[in-house]
């Protein structure tokens, strides 16, 4: 049975504000379905700036952002201006093309802290309509040491009610004592630590860490260290390759490339953004570059 490997995140900014990325990570850059992890803050913020994060595309995933603390503000090209606070979430499906801004409340300061996951979409859907949720209710399964919210898929026969293109999971799991999980042998499973210091499985995961766990296991242990919480995201590992650059998940490099020339284009692939700040563009793909 292969044993949990814990890697350290790597430390970047996002905006204003300082994240953890957990994923893509060397060795193993997809859990499942999930294609990219940040953890962002905790971080001050105040009621006119936050995280601040101008109006950009994507094409191919799904954003599924959860805070732990504090408020944002989600903005998109369908018209969707939406609060978020802890234990909601916002799902965005770029589908063919959206763009979003994340900005301050103009109410909240204080700290923020939260993580926003990619999910690459699958062949069926990816390059369909995209659409938003938001889901201010998530179902808790709550046990003597733990209590889990369920933010998509079935953990413990427990569905939420985000919608749900491929077979995965996502769960944040705040662990004051011991609790054991069913796992699905067939997923593979990515342990995220947020807050606090915990054991799975007999490993220390602390924040700043992130836990791979390959298919096979039907159960995994967590025991708090200190209040702790941590997300869990499994799914049974892609078989195909994505391509993945800047904030677009394709197939190949062509459709990487029309993407990024309707966004600098703004040709109205990608909509508009009622928002103040600036839209955001980056240098061409490396395969573009000057020899
Ligand atoms: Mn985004």
């Amino acid at each position: 049975m292969n044993e949990l490997e814990i890697t350290p995140s790597r430390t970047t900014m996002v905006g204003n504000m300082p994240v953890r990325r957990a994923l893509p990570r060397r060795g193993h850059r997809t859990v499942g379905a999930w294609c990219f992890a940040d953890h962002m803050g905790p971080a001050q913020v105040t009621k006119e700036h936050g995280l601040d994060i101008g109006p950009h595309p994507h094409t191919g995933l799904q954003t599924v952002t959860y805070l732990v603390d504090g408020e944002a503000l989600h903005r998109d090209s369908l018209g969707n201006e939406q609060l978020i606070a802890p234990g909601q979430l916002n799902l965005m499906t770029a589908g063919l093309g959206v763009s979003h801004s994340e900005e301050a409340t103009r109410r909240y300061e204080g700290s923020l802290q939260g993580i926003q996951l990619w999910i690459a979409q699958t062949e069926r859907t990816r390059l369909l309509e995209a659409a938003f949720e938001h889901h201010g209710e998530l179902p808790r399964i709550e046990s003597s040491g733990a209590v889990a919210t369920v933010l998509v898929g079935n953990f413990c026969g427990v569905t939420s009610p985000a919608r749900l293109d491929s077979d995965l999971v996502g769960v944040e799991v705040r662990v004051s004592g011991s609790v054991n999980y069913p796992l699905r042998p067939d997923f593979e499973y990515a342990l995220i630590a947020l807050e606090g210091s915990l054991m799975a499985n007999g490993h220390v995961i602390e924040p700043g860490h992130i836990g791979y766990l390959g298919v096979g296991h039907d159960e995994i242990d967590f025991e708090s260290l200190e209040p702790s919480s941590l997300m869990v995201l499994g799914g049974v590992p892609l078989e195909s390759e994505i391509l993945m650059w800047w904030n677009f998940v394709a197939r190949n490099r062509d459709e990487i490339d029309s993407a990024f020339q309707a966004w600098l284009d703004d040709d109205g692939r990608f909509g508009t953004v009622a928002s103040t700040l600036a839209r955001i563009t980056v240098a061409p793909p490396f395969w573009h570059a000057p020899r």
